[in-house]
């Protein structure tokens, strides 16, 4: 009979956050596939289980999914762990999880800490419907692209960010959402120096314009007010239109994109861009 594929979150700070399931699941499983062996080692000594680990990461995702999904069609349980968090989510293990469902392996996940749930929770700002957008990428091209489908977005927004990348990505969205579209930076969640700062994208680019951010921040950016996309002039999508192309992007998909997120004819907006 084949074995199963556990996902279990890990804590993201707190290590009060560690579930009994969580505890249990780690305890019962035949191995444990780790994205940083040393990060889960500690985790381990922590809980004082001991378990053979195997290493499962974005770059060995492949070989090492491979083999454990052959042991787990060979009998044997593997509990997915990341270095913190619901693994797949902005984690490896997406690609672990399909190819398990592909081979009709049971996939079961425990319930635990995400920091996007978490930071969304304390946000402040609607969580009625919201997106996740993870990590924006650092290619200019796909950057650009991604920001740009979310200009209209009405939906609260999700992004990760590291602290040495937060404020090319702030200024972005000053460029995107303009300067006073309402943000909370959720840093350092049920760390010790945990802090929600509620305020602007335009007043966040300022405050860590002169303070250097530290530690790990969720971005919850609120989203476009309904009537915004309406009231969007033909000046306001050019002025889109000319910072796409400032970032990198062709005028012909620039206009393309500015075009399908704003409603506007794009042979109009096209001919606003050329005069
Ligand atoms: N899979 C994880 C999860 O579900 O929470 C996320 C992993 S992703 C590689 C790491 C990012 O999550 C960080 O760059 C940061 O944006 C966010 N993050 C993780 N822990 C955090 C914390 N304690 N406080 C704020 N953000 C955190």
């Amino acid at each position: 009979m084949a074995g199963m594929l556990y996902l279990v979150p890990t804590p993201i700070g707190n290590l009060g956050d560690v579930s009994p399931r969580c505890r249990e699941t780690l305890e019962s499983a035949d191995f444990i596939a780790a994205e940083d062996t040393r990060v889960t080692m500690k985790l381990l000594h922590y809980l004082d289980i001991h378990k053979p680990l195997v290493s499962y990461h974005e770059h060995n995702k492949a070989e090492s999914g491979g083999k454990i999904r052959a042991r787990i069609l060979g009998g044997e349980t593997c509990a997915l762990v990341s270095d913190a968090g619901t693994p797949a989510i902005s984690d490896p293990g997406e690609d672990l999880v399909r190819l398990c469902a592909e081979n009709g392996v049971t996939v079961c996940t425990v319930c635990g800490p995400c920091a996007a749930i978490t930071a969304l929770a304390a946000s402040g700002l609607p969580t009625g419907r919201f997106t996740f957008e993870g990590f924006l990428s650092v290619n200019k091209k796909s950057r650009a692209e991604h920001l740009a489908a979310l200009v209209g977005e009405t939906r609260t927004m999700i992004f990760y960010e590291a602290p040495h990348k937060l404020l090319r990505t702030l200024d972005d969205f000053v460029q995107t959402f303009g300067s006073d579209r309402k943000i909370s930076l959720c840093r350092e969640l049920t760390k010790l120096h945990e802090e929600i700062i509620r305020t602007t994208v335009g007043e966040a680019a300022e405050r860590f314009r002169e303070t250097p951010p530290r530690g790990e921040f969720v971005l919850i950016v609120a989203g476009a007010e309904k009537s915004e996309n309406v009231e969007m002039t033909m000046e306001d999508a050019v002025s889109l239109v000319q910072n796409r192309i400032a970032e990198g992007m062709r005028t012909k998909d620039a206009v393309k994109l500015v075009a399908e997120q704003t409603g506007i004819a794009k042979n109009a907006l096209y001919d606003a861009v050329v005069k």
